[in-house]
């Protein structure tokens, strides 16, 4: 089985990106798109984000052997449904949603008897909508396929495959594993992302504008992260919800031992920790994940 033709529901960041680098990398692919919102529409086609672009759901999935729910976990449920009498025989169905367990039974639900492979391409950024997407998004960076027990191996095989003319690599795990890893490197680190830059803006005894000014001392790099959509994040931690909680009560408690450190002037604690923190980066880089540059190769050293 390979995949010949693929719609693309929802054409934001992760849609989008999808049809552009399906038309670089693997032409032999053709692509149709939908979203709801009609200006989407109008800029997917300004911007060629899918071969056609179609202004229903129905037209775009007539024909597709594979179909990509790219909307937020949230919508998930809402936008398969819309599907479920539309689906040509044998079409894969899969997903972007950057939770696994409740999207699988989201998708289990809506659509019964289908042949579901949810996925999670590990690549992203904080911008969102028609104009952000790219087609080296998925280039060396992992996409992870999560399908529930029994999967048909050819059809998982052929949405490997797919992923790997996108240039992505793929791993296959079971999906609360899935949100278990993901908690931890993606949803946590967000959290605390949206906590900092949430803390700076509310203090009283330093001032917003100083807080900005003097940001190259590291604040600024929180505020990257904590510019991303606030629809996908409140969906994300809804969805996520029992794996978030358990990794933050981890960090809540090495957060607490750091505080112990620092009052009880432990500086050999705090060494330590920043030594095995300062070899992780280096790891990061070393995979391949990150720009190796110090200060992620910016010009203007803060
Ligand atoms: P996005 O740029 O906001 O795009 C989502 C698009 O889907 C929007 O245009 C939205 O329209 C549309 N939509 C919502 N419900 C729909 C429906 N029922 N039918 C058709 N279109 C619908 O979001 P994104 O960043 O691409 O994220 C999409 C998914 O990828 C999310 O599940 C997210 O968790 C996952 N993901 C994101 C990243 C990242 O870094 N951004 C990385 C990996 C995975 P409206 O604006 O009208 O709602």
């Amino acid at each position: 089985m390979s995949i010949e033709r693929v719609a693309i529901i929802g054409l934001g960041l992760l849609g989008g990106s999808i049809g552009l680098a399906v038309r670089e990398h693997a032409p032999g692919i053709t692509t149709t798109g939908y979203d709801r919102d009609e200006g989407v529409r109008r800029v997917a086609r300004e911007r060629g984000l899918a071969a056609a672009v179609c202004d229903t759901a129905a037209e775009a999935v007539r024909e597709a052997d594979l179909v990509i729910l790219c909307v937020p976990v949230g919508a998930m449920e809402a936008a398969a449904a819309e599907l479920a009498d539309l689906l040509p025989d044998g079409a894969i169905i899969s997903d972007v949603g950057s939770s696994k367990q409740s999207v699988t039974e989201a998708l289990a639900r809506a659509l019964p008897g289908k042949t579901i492979i949810p996925a999670h391409p590990v690549a992203g950024t904080e911008e969102s909508g028609p104009e952000a997407g790219f087609a080296s998004l998925f280039t060396n960076r992992w996409c992870i396929l999560t399908p529930p027990e029994g999967t048909d191996e050819e059809a998982l095989a052929a949405l490997s495959d797919f992923w790997a003319k996108l240039g992505a690599m793929v791993e296959v795990m079971d999906a609360e594993h899935h949100d278990l890893v993901l908690a931890v490197t993606s949803h946590i680190p967000h959290l605390i992302a949206f906590t900092i830059v949430g803390t700076a803006s509310d203090l009283e005894d330093v001032t917003r504008s100083e807080v900005i000014k003097y940001s190259a001392g590291g604040f600024r790099d929180f505020t990257r992260i904590a510019a991303s959509d606030p629809v996908m994040w409140r969906d994300v931690f809804l969805n996520n919800k029992s794996a978030v909680l358990e990794m933050l009560g981890r960090f809540t408690e090495d957060l607490t031992a750091l505080q112990r450190a620092i009052r009880s002037g432990d500086g050999d604690a705090l060494h330590d920790l920043f030594s095995r923190t300062r070899a992780i980066r280096r790891e990061v880089i070393k995979e391949g994940q990150d720009d190796g540059r110090p200060d992620f190769g910016r010009e203007d050293h803060g």
